[in-house]
This record gives C-alpha cells, sequence and structure tokens, in this order.
C-alpha cells in the first residue's frame, strides 16, 4: 500500500473542501472497498478525508417520503422501522448484498460509489480502460461473463455491482451532494450513475469533492407490491448475474403502474421503460410478467461469454414479478 495522509473532517463543509483542495484526496466512509482497492494498487490517493465522525447518519421522516444520511451504514438503513415499513424493497436489496459484517461497516454513500468488479480492472498487470485511460478493455475480447449486455460501449463493457441503487431508482430516489462552498444539488437516481461511451473512467456525474450527504425517497405506493430478485453464482457473498428491483402499483387485478430495474446487465443500473410500458393497464397474471420480459431484453447485446443473461434476465423479471404480485 503506498503512503497517504490522513485527515478527520470536522464538518461535512471542511470535508467537501479538503478533497476539492487537492486531485488525489478521496473520501473515506466505512472504507469496505477504497481499502481494499488501495490494497490492490487500483486507487492511489494520497490523501484520505476521514467521514464517520460527521453527523450525517441519520434516517427521518420528510414530507411524505424519507431521507436517509450518507453516512448511515447499509445495517442501520435496511432494519430502520421507515425503511421497513414504506421501502420494503430498499430492506431486500440492502440484505441482498455483501456480508452482515460487511454492511455493518459499508454506508450509503460509499454504497452508491463502489466500483466495478470487473476481474481485469483489479489486475494491475492487465489493461483496463477504467484503471488506466487509453490501456484497452481487456473484458472487450476475454473473459467477460459477468459483464454487460445493455449500454456498454467498445471501451468498457463492466458493470455496476451494487444493490442497493437497483432499489432506488425503482423507488425514484435522488441523492443530495454538497460541494466545496456549501452549495447542494439534488441528482435523481438514474442520472447519477454513467455509462461508460469513451470515458469509462468516470462511473458517475458527481464533481471531485463532491460529498453526498443524504439520499432522499419520495412518498411510494409500492410497498405492498415489491420484491427484490437476486441472482449470483452462490446463495450469499457475491455480486449479481442479474438482479431485478420489482415494483407495482396495482388496482385491484390490474396493473396502474410498476417500475422494473435491472441490476448486473450494465454500466449503471438499468431501468426497464420497455417492461414497464408492456405492464401499463394489463391483468396481473404470468401472461403480462412474461410480455414484460420479452420486451426488456429485446434489445439486450451480450458478449461472447454472458448471452445466458438474455434469457436469465427474462426468468428473473418474470419471478421477481410474481413475487411483488403475490402470485408466487
Ligand atoms: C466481499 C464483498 C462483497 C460485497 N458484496 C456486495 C453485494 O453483493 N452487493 C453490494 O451492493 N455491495 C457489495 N459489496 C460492496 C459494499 O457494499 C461496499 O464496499 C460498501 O457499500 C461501500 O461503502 P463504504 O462506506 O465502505 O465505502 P468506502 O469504501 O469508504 O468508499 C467507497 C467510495 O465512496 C466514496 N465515498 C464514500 N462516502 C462518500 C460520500 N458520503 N460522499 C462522496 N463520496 C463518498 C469514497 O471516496 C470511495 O471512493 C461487497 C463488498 C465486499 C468487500
Ligand atoms: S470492462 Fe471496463 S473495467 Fe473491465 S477491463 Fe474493460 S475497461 Fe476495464
Amino acid at each position: 500500500m503506498r503512503p497517504f495522509r490522513y485527515v478527520r473532517a470536522s464538518d461535512p463543509n471542511a470535508a467537501a473542501r479538503a478533497v476539492a483542495a487537492n486531485p488525489q484526496a478521496k473520501f473515506l466512509a466505512g472504507g469496505t472497498n477504497l481499502l481494499d482497492l488501495m490494497k490492490e494498487d487500483v486507487e492511489r490517493p494520497d490523501e484520505l478525508v476521514d467521514l464517520t465522525r460527521l453527523k450525517l447518519s441519520e434516517i427521518k421522516q420528510t414530507n411524505g417520503g424519507v431521507s436517509i444520511g450518507a453516512l448511515a451504514t447499509n445495517t442501520e438503513t435496511a432494519n430502520h422501522p421507515l425503511i421497513r415499513q414504506s421501502y420494503p424493497l430498499l430492506t431486500q436489496a440492502i440484505v441482498a448484498g455483501a456480508s452482515a459484517q460487511l454492511r455493518n461497516m459499508a454506508t450509503n454513500g460509499g454504497n452508491l460509489l463502489q466500483r466495478t468488479r470487473c476481474q481485469y480492472f483489479y489486475d494491475t498487470a492487465m489493461p483496463c480502460n477504467k484503471r488506466e485511460p487509453g490501456t484497452g478493455c481487456g473484458a472487450r475480447e476475454g473473459l467477460n461473463r459477468m459483464h454487460a449486455i445493455f449500454g456498454w460501449s467498445e471501451k468498457c463493457v463492466a458493470t455496476y455491482p451494487g444493490d442497493m441503487a437497483n432499489a432506488l431508482y425503482a423507488l425514484e430516489a435522488a441523492v443530495r451532494v454538497r460541494d466545496a462552498g456549501g452549495r447542494e444539488r439534488t441528482i435523481p437516481i438514474g442520472e447519477f450513475h454513467r455509462l461508460p461511451g469513451d470515458t469509462p473512467e468516470k462511473d458517475n456525474n458527481l464533481q471531485h469533492g463532491e460529498l453526498i450527504v443524504a439520499i432522499e425517497l419520495p412518498k411510494s405506493n409500492f410497498a405492498k407490491s415489491s420484491y427484490y430478485l437476486k441472482v449470483r453464482d452462490r446463495a450469499s457473498y457475491a455480486f449479481a448475474l442479474v438482479a431485478v428491483a420489482a415494483a407495482l402499483e396495482l388496482d385491484g387485478g390490474t396493473i396502474r403502474q410498476s417500475r422494473v430495474v435491472l441490476g448486473g446487465v450494465a454500466h449503471k443500473p438499468w431501468r426497464s421503460r420497455e417492461a414497464e410500458a408492456a405492464l401499463s393497464g394489463r391483468p396481473v397474471s404470468e401472461e403480462s410478467f412474461r410480455g414484460a420480459a420479452e420486451a426488456a431484453l429485446q434489445d439486450a447485446k451480450p458478449l461472447a461469454h454472458n448471452a445466458y443473461k438474455v434469457e436469465l434476465g427474462k426468468r428473473a423479471i418474470v419471478r421477481a414479478l410474481l413475487r411483488a404480485s403475490k402470485l408466487a
């Protein structure tokens, strides 16, 4: 591990100022992703600004919705009564991730910013445009079983590995961030992460030094009929091959509106508006769900080793919708 300076921030504005002032500085929260990447020599910050003493871990009700502090841990968030009652989809997604020990350390802000698990990204002997722009993409013609089937570019075919953000997208959450001047802006979660395009080194649309202070959840009508399904190589402690955040608003036996967000298939959580359009106004039935699954995967572009994700994605969508609607 390379030497670095450690600074403990006294308040959120000081933290944002410290990172903004040094292009090589990074925020440190639970450290469960950043410290691993530093040990692997993938991330090389020369300064870490520790956020863990900041008062940004409150989870509270706001005009009809809930505000979740960026420094609340994944465990605190998943177990909070406000989340369990009104946003069970989020609890399920968080609990589907990592392990209990990791969730006790991991914070919500850090979870959104976790980096891809592409094995070439972690291996500094291999080419990787995300780690070292201009070196090429080892996975494009290499081992790409875990990689994207939507939205990839010739420069990068990696997936975003997180679970929480998929549920947050289905729940139409927004991320509140603060810059070094104390100014705040709110980014809809669907615009927070980005597709790789020609600049895969950028995972998201944050500016350097912008601090996530909270995640805002609006009032939701999806609590009664939602389900997070994660398909993975092992039953726990593994990243998604395909995940589905499914949420339905029902009017008797008819689907009034829905959200279908896929994880493990793109460089960002992938909302399927095609599936949602196919479900709108349809009866609650397995046939409707199969139609939505076909619509969701029709434009998938698999790589050499991940065509299985197309059929897996369809089956996962049907199963998640069956569970959400209590038909199964
Ligand atoms: C073995 C293992 C298995 C895992 N499995 C899963 C899984 O299945 N699903 C899943 O979703 N996740 C999984 N994870 C990832 C885990 O959830 C993340 O490592 C964790 O959520 C990151 O949070 P942290 O607080 O530790 O972030 P850190 O490691 O401290 O930081 C991560 C990044 O976020 C930045 N950052 C942190 N907080 C802020 C903030 N408030 N504002 C701006 N920038 C900030 C840091 O600078 C850093 O770049 C796994 C991790 C491990 C090690
Ligand atoms: S897929 Fe992206 S992260 Fe993986 S090797 Fe290619 S450029 Fe790097």
